[in-house]
């Protein structure tokens, strides 16, 4: 008999062919997670893995779990003038893989998508934004009836103060542009969130990754973060492949990859689809 919070959470097919390692082609095994990770003592004892279930992709299975997902992705644009505007190098792929993956696994995803140059996931509803402003109304608006929020954006932390209506005249002279701080959009519905609420937020760092998420993780009011690194030319910006520290409250961690982006957002969704069990058991 399995513990109680380990019934199949994930809508990615099980194989109950009753071997441990399974011999089924499939990147990762289901791991029993008890409520213990989610801050009621110690996890060290939680992380056997299940020798009854694996994920071969060519069983047929549906989660038990319905849930409804709320995800962000993409940079945003704050412009100082109608043609140009401060950005980042965000393309979108990691937020577009969680979609994906959670769409696969059964769940209900809106995906509110900055400026990016992706194909919309089947069966995602995909509302697309240009500027931070645009992003929290839309999230604001979509959050209310979510069970799970995964903050992937690479949202502006500043835009122009003032943004000129018409195109600025090259003088040849250097331009100073006055930067104001844009609000916090996870911070914001982290402060009017229902306790059933799961949040998720992601941390993309040049130097002390696991330190700055931590401190992230506790001051945005999350359940959980992801952090990743996006230094040189090995980082997650653009790639098709990330690694993932995920870290959680009460000294929970997990690394996810180094793999594509694919298969890590599964393995996320996973996780995330485990946590939520877990803490309503
Ligand atoms: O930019 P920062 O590293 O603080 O972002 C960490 C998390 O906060 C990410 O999940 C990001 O989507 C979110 N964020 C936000 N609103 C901002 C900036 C970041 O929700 N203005």
């Amino acid at each position: 008999m399995l513990p109680a919070a380990s019934f199949p959470v994930s809508g990615l097919p099980l194989c109950r062919c009753l071997s441990y390692p399974c011999p089924h082609p499939y990147p990762y095994p289901l791991w029993i997670v008890s409520a213990s990770i989610l801050g009621q003592g110690d996890v060290s004892g939680s992380h056997r893995p299940s020798s009854a279930l694996c994920h071969p992709s060519s069983a047929i299975f549906t989660t038990p779990l319905s849930l409804r997902c709320l995800i962000t992705a993409g940079p945003t644009r704050e412009f100082f003038d109608p043609v140009r505007f401060i950005s980042n190098p965000s393309t979108g792929k990691m937020g577009f893989a969680l979609a994906k993956a959670a769409k696969e696994a059964g769940w209900s995803v809106d995906l509110v998508a900055g400026p990016v140059s992706l194909p919309e996931p089947a069966g995602v509803m995909v509302y697309p934004v240009v500027t931070a402003a645009e992003m929290q109304r839309q999230a604001d608006a979509l959050f209310g009836p979510c069970d799970v929020l995964i903050m992937t954006a690479a949202v502006s932390d500043w835009r122009p103060k003032a943004t000129a209506p018409q195109k600025m005249k090259k003088d040849g002279q250097g331009l100073t542009i006055e930067l104001e701080p844009v609000p916090d959009i996870v911070t914001a519905l982290a402060e009017e969130r229902r306790t059933d609420q799961f949040l998720v937020g992601f941390a993309a760092e040049t130097e002390n990754v696991e330190a700055n998420a931590l401190d992230k993780l506790e001051r945005k009011g999350l359940d959980l973060i992801a952090a990743n690194s996006v230094a040189g030319s090995e980082g997650a910006f653009g790639s098709d492949h990330n690694k993932l520290i995920v870290l959680g409250r009460n000294g929970f961690r997990e690394v996810l990859g180094p793999a594509s982006k694919a298969v890590v957002a599964r393995q996320l969704i996973d996780l995330i689809a485990r946590l939520v069990a877990a803490r309503a058991s």
